[in-house]
């Protein structure tokens, strides 16, 4: 392929990139964004592995083919409560190409460069290593903490930012030795650096608590994004450089976007620490009082006497696949003329749009799935709230109370309703460890059990009670 037919390919991938991202910022136009994200990236491969510098086929096939099926069969079976840590994984193949690219590069350097482009090209390799390492293990952390597999809680070591402003120190200079070493004698300054910026990543996200994993990982996204940048400009591949630099911004915006609608300072979550109180059975993260419990036909009851229905659903509701019974009560109860609406928290689930995925692929419709900041101010003029599988995101010591660990985070507002049914399984606490309040408010009342059977048992309930003035006048 010619190198202007290239250059071509390569605009065309960049553009549809852009319209991906583009696309993926609203519900109605996602699935486009998809398309035009795969097609770019199609577009990409094609034209680099038809490129001039890519002449070891059977090499490339090997490495590829087997990356595509492995891919692809990951992908279509993981289910949306793992995707979080699939997502977190796939991050840290970014870093860790990152940083073989850059070893790769520094041991075959190009002869070509002298002076200030030789400076510049190990300069490259420097940082694009130190991202890459630091995306590789924070990533591998972040899945461990996502699987459960490593304590959610923050590991608050004694002096731990002084430990992480050491190892900053410890890489510059490393780096002073690496630029003055002749030929590839900074190999083992590179390695060491790396060794340290692996130390650094596993650090910076042990010390992040549970409830500000939806920040690191979209903020590790945006690491991946630097790091592929930085292979790009190693690679001097213009494309790589500029999808890099998207990813690295558009990760970076939603990790401010996310803080903001936390109210987390994002320098405060990225320095760690958040839930060190609850760690510590400080705060007041054991909440206590009276319960009062509801059945199926209560609830049911509940929902015969309201004109105005919110439901906030949560985790839970993505564990208990409830979503296509929600969606069937939901419009169940407005062909009955109640008001029926859903509230979604922006950490609601375990990543980003969690509710709004499941929610589409049932089919609620999207006019009727409202953010927190359209809803919080309509609960008070609301006669029945249902929390399905939703913890964290409606616990009211979040704002009643500053010495939990969660305090400041805006929550869907549910209390204020006249009833609140909150279904879940038993009284234990969310992701975040806290205890909830809410499950001790006078109007809330506990729906104990899996939200699907629930869900089915009180749309069956409701078909009942449909059909028998149907039955009664034929
Ligand atoms: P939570 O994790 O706070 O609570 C979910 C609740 O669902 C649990 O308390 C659990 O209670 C209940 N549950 C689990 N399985 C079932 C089931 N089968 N049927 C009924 N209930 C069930 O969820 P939220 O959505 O309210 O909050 C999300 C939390 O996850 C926040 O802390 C957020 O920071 C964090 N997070 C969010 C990410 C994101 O990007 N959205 C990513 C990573 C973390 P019980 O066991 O009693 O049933």
């Amino acid at each position: 392929m010619s190198n202007n037919l290239i250059t071509v390919a390569y605009l065309a991938a960049i553009v549809l990139f852009i319209l991906s991202l583009g696309g993926l910022s609203n519900q109605e136009s996602a699935k486009r964004g998809n398309l035009y994200g795969i097609i770019g990236m199609i577009l990409a491969l094609v034209a680099t592995a038809f490129s001039a510098q890519v002449t070891a086929y059977s090499t490339l096939a090997v490495a590829v083919i087997p990356a595509v099926l492995i891919g692809a069969t990951v992908a279509s079976r993981v289910a949306m409560t793992s995707m979080p840590e699939l997502v977190a994984i796939l991050h840290s193949f970014v870093g860790l190409a990152a940083v073989l690219v850059g070893v790769g590069n520094y041991l075959q350097p190009d002869l070509t460069l002298t002076g200030v482009e030789e400076t510049i090209h190990l300069i490259e390799i420097y940082i694009g290593v130190f991202i890459g390492a630091v995306t590789f293990t924070g990533s591998v952390v972040a899945f461990g903490k996502l699987r459960a597999i490593i304590s959610s809680k923050p590991l608050t070591l004694p002096g731990r930012h002084l430990f992480n402003i050491a190892l900053l120190v410890a890489t510059v200079v490393l780096g002073v030795f690496f630029m003055q070493a002749e030929g590839t004698g900074g190999f083992v300054p590179l390695l060491a650096m790396s060794a340290i910026a692996s130390v650094l990543g596993i650090h910076l996200v042990a010390a992040i608590g549970g409830a500000d994993m939806p920040v690191v990982i979209s903020m590790l996204n945006s690491y991946s994004g630097w790091a592929a940048a930085a292979a790009g400009f190693m690679l001097s591949n213009d494309l790589l450089i500029v999808t890099g630099a998207l990813v690295g911004s558009s990760g970076a915006i939603l990790s401010y976007i996310m803080c903001r609608a936390m109210n987390r300072s994002f320098f405060s979550v990225i320095l760690g620490g958040f839930g060190q109180a609850a760690g510590k059975g400080g705060g007041s993260s054991e909440a206590s009082g009276t319960v009062s419990e509801v059945n199926v036909d209560e609830t049911v009851e509940l929902l015969g006497d309201a004109q105005s229905v919110i439901i906030t659903p949560g985790y839970g509701m993505a564990v208990a696949q409830a979503q296509h019974a929600v969606s069937e009560i939901t419009k169940l109860l407005s062909d009955r003329g109640v008001s029926v609406r859903f509230g979604i928290h922006p950490v609601a689930g375990r990543l980003p749009g969690h509710m709004n995925v499941l929610l589409a692929e049932a089919n609620v419709p999207y006019d009727i799935v409202l953010e927190m900041d359209e809803i919080n101010e309509d609960f008070s003029e609301t006669d029945v709230v249902l929390v399905i599988g939703a913890n964290d995101t409606v616990n009211p010591s979040a704002m009643e109370d500053p010495a939990s660990p969660i305090a400041g985070m805006p929550v869907l507002e549910v209390w204020k309703a006249r009833n609140v049914v909150v279904m879940k399984r038993s009284m234990g606490s969310g992701y975040a460890g806290v205890g909830n309040p809410l499950f001790y408010k006078d109007n809330t009342q506990m729906l104990f059990g899996d939200a699907k059977t629930n869900c089915n048992a009180i749309l069956g309930r409701l078909q009942e009670t449909s059909a028998a003035p149907a039955l009664a006048t034929a």
